[in-house]
């Protein structure tokens, strides 16, 4: 469960942290050795958590739920509540990769195509050498769950990644969490893409201006419908919000 303090977004929890807070719990987590999910959540999964009870409980019991899209920072705004950053699932993972290079973490990579997922690790062992990248699986395996699992286990993971897209990871994690060793979790999304150079991060200007998810919207015709869902998000959040009131 979450410490922090906790909005309601269409009935979504996220909290209001910032990446100076998770970068702490880090370290502090270390000596106790509870296990954290790190979850992103933005509108569209949102939408989706509303309609897929797995996500949704995925989300509500996930130790860290950051705000990882500005339409949750403009709700958060627009119904005075207390949201005032975007922490992006890219930017945590840098942070999770530094927390592991400097404690000599062992790392597992869990999704994405093949040779993404290959050359990510590669990038990865490259950026961050102090770290142990101990395995990766790319998320079109023909291994069962329990196969996973037991790979992760025996490889002594401390982190994993998982990067199979919504709700897919979310749906990963709820089923083998509990019998995994590790004790960090991320569902990255297409960081893996990213970081292996398959997919461009959107040019600054777009992240300065928060619009990095219109560039990747309008330059993937397969992300374009995401556009339309923003405002579905905005009107169902904000009608939510007047019925069920404060935060
Ligand atoms: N992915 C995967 N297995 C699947 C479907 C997707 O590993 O069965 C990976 C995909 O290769 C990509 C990541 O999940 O690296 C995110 O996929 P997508 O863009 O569909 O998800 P989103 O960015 O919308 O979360």
């Amino acid at each position: 469960m979450s410490k922090y303090k906790v909005e309601r977004i269409l009935n979504i929890p996220v909290d209001v942290m910032t990446m100076e807070d998770v970068k702490q719990d880090l370290v502090s987590n270390e000596a106790v050795g509870d296990k954290l999910t790190l979850t992103s959540v933005n509108p569209q999964i949102v939408l989706m958590a509303e309609e897929n009870d797995t996500v949704k409980t995925f989300i509500e019991n996930s130790t860290h739920r950051i705000a990882d899209g500005i339409g949750l920072v403009k709700v958060s705004g627009w119904t005075k509540g207390d949201i005032k950053e975007r922490v992006t699932g890219f930017d945590l993972m840098q942070e999770v990769l530094s927390y592991a290079d400097e404690h000599h973490k062992n790392v597992f990579l869990y999704g994405s195509k093949p040779e993404v997922v290959a050359q990510a690790a590669k990038n990865i062992e490259t950026d961050y050498p102090e770290l142990n990248l101990v395995g990766w699986i790319d998320g079109y395996t023909k291994l069962s769950d329990k196969e996973i699992v037991q790979r992760m286990n025996e490889k002594e993971a401390d982190i994993v990644f998982v990067a199979l897209g919504s709700p897919r990871q979310e749906e990963w994690l709820s089923r083998n969490m509990d019998q995994l060793t590790a004790t960090i979790f991320q569902t990255i999304g297409g960081c893996l893409d990213v970081l292996s150079g398959a997919t461009k991060r959107a040019p600054d200007i777009f992240i300065k201006l928060n619009l990095e998810w219109l560039y990747r919207s309008v330059s993937n015709p397969k992300r374009l419908y995401r556009i339309f869902q923003l405002p579905v998000f905005v009107a169902k959040s904000l009608s939510w919000h007047r019925k069920n009131g404060k935060h």
